[in-house]
């Protein structure tokens, strides 16, 4: 992958990282309250040569900012990051830009874009799937290095994008940020994004009224077509020959094509060959499961945006337990704030134990001691009966003591339970396993990602 587009991923980040840290020091000085009130509705918009724009949608609160915290902002920025002259704070209302003093140059936000692009057959964009609301982590990084790429780029950089992954991943997200970006760069370029069952419908529709034509003419001057969720074609055979029609001429005509799917074009069933093969030959980009870091950032994030203040204890012990994907995690934070701004109480890992009983059940496969003794020996191929053995070797105590950690972690079980069925050990015993797995998932990159496999085998 190019400098370039790293280098504006890493700007990016920075950046985001940086505001981030402004806002912690600004909630410490000033406290919970009028932070919630002034500073919950700002955001970082863009930057562009030492100037930093942040944007809020109510003008009162705008004029407040301005005369009360626009000095604060900036002296903590600029404790940040000494290249930064001036900050702007300006309104944006009904998700366009009402003053707006300077914004040329790079803007990392797209809130001000008229979304209805293409209203013939595009479908709308949700203005809130941003690049600059997309979090990124190991998991996701490729997909979005490239879905920046291909935003940025004036020339087609690969044809298609092919980016896939498990439900609620941010594979929509992406499409949506894309579309933002590239219509903000150029309000003349034609995007149409839509996912493939309205491809479908659209196409069926035509051809009811015999008017297939028409719907071929709609596809004839798009610069980008996007189609999310392209599985949902498989086995609909006449459809899928329209499709790779209208893929193979907009790759002719060097079009962008964006694609999305659940699964990698090798894998997914009741596609044609042909059209596999073809899906395969740009740049394909998966979205991993999230790891724990990944989670937990995605709720930090979140949790900014919301009314009410989530403890860290909390949205830890969230992103512990739901590890399903990042739908799921927006769903138990609105659910808790929720529920706390209606009781008008404050949020504690027991009200979040109470109301996210079925999330938390459903969320997780119930394992057992012995699952994760065989899953740990195979892993680490040692024999399943040292995990009850005496040996104390490295390459049998270290897989043993992590699967007293997955034991501890991934079951109910009480800790001297948990010492009987490794061989009528100490609970001590297992104390020390915990805590040693847990040093080291925090020291060592690599361990940390084989537990986090680990812990993904076992639970699904
Ligand atoms: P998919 O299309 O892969 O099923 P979506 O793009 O619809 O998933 O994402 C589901 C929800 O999770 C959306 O609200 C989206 O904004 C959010 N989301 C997904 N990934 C991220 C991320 N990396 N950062 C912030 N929000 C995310
Ligand atoms: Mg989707």
């Amino acid at each position: 992958m190019s400098t370039n587009i790293d280098k504006n991923k890493d700007e990016f980040q920075e950046l985001q990282a940086q505001w981030a840290s402004v806002r912690g020091k600004i909630r410490r000085k000033i406290g919970d309250a009028l932070f919630k009130s002034w500073f919950k509705p700002l955001s970082l918009v863009s930057y562009d040569s030492g100037v930093i724009v942040l944007s809020v949608s109510n003008s009162f609160q705008r004029t407040r900012l301005i005369e009360e915290y626009h000095d604060l902002i900036k002296s903590q920025w600029k404790e940040q990051n000494s290249k930064i002259k001036s900050i702007e704070i300006k309104l944006v209302k009904n998700n366009r830009e009402i003053i707006n003093k300077k914004v040329d140059g790079p803007t990392l936000n797209s809130n001000k874009i008229k979304t209805n692009i293409s209203p013939k057959i595009s479908a709308d964009l949700d203005k809130r799937f941003t690049f600059t609301n997309f979090i990124v982590g190991k998991p996701n990084e490729l997909a979005f290095a490239a879905a920046i790429r291909v935003a940025e780029s004036k020339k087609v950089p690969f044809n298609p994008l092919f980016l896939y992954g498990g439900v609620g991943l941010g594979k929509t997200h992406l499409m949506h940020a894309i579309a933002h970006e590239i219509k903000r760069r150029n309000p003349e370029r034609r995007v149409i994004y839509l996912s493939a069952e309205k491809f479908m419908y659209h196409f069926i529709k035509a051809l009811r009224f015999k008017d297939t034509v028409a719907f071929k003419e709609q596809f004839r001057t798009v610069d980008v077509l996007m189609i999310d969720d392209v599985q949902f074609i498989s086995g609909k055979d006449s459809t899928q020959e329209e499709f790779f029609h209208t893929f193979n001429a907009l790759v002719d005509q060097n079009r962008q094509l964006i694609i999305s799917a659940d699964k990698s074009p090798q894998d997914l069933e009741g596609i044609e060959e042909r059209m596999r093969s073809r899906l395969g030959w740009g740049l394909v980009a998966d979205i991993h499961p999230l790891n724990y870091e990944l989670r937990l950032s995605i709720l930090q994030a979140k949790e900014e945006k919301l009314q009410v203040n989530v403890p860290q204890n909390v949205l830890e012990f969230l992103a512990h337990k739901i590890t399903t994907n990042v739908r799921e995690l927006e769903g138990a934070l609105n659910r808790i704030s929720a529920f706390s701004s209606l009781v008008g109480k404050e949020i504690n890992i027991e009200m979040t134990h109470d109301l996210l009983r079925d999330l938390l059940r459903s969320s997780q496969k119930k394992v057992n001691i012995e699952q994760i003794q065989k899953k740990v020996s195979e892993h680490f191929n040692v024999k399943m009966s040292d995990m009850s053995s005496a040996r104390r070797s490295r390459t049998i105590a270290r897989p043993r003591q992590i699967a007293m950690y997955l034991s501890k972690n991934l079951t109910s079980r009480s800790l001297p339970e948990i010492g009987r069925r490794f061989g009528n050990r100490d609970h001590t015993t297992v104390i020390h396993a915990v805590r040693k797995v847990e040093e080291l998932r925090n020291k060592d990159l690599s361990f940390d990602e084989d537990v986090e496999l680990l812990i993904r085998m076992l639970e699904s």
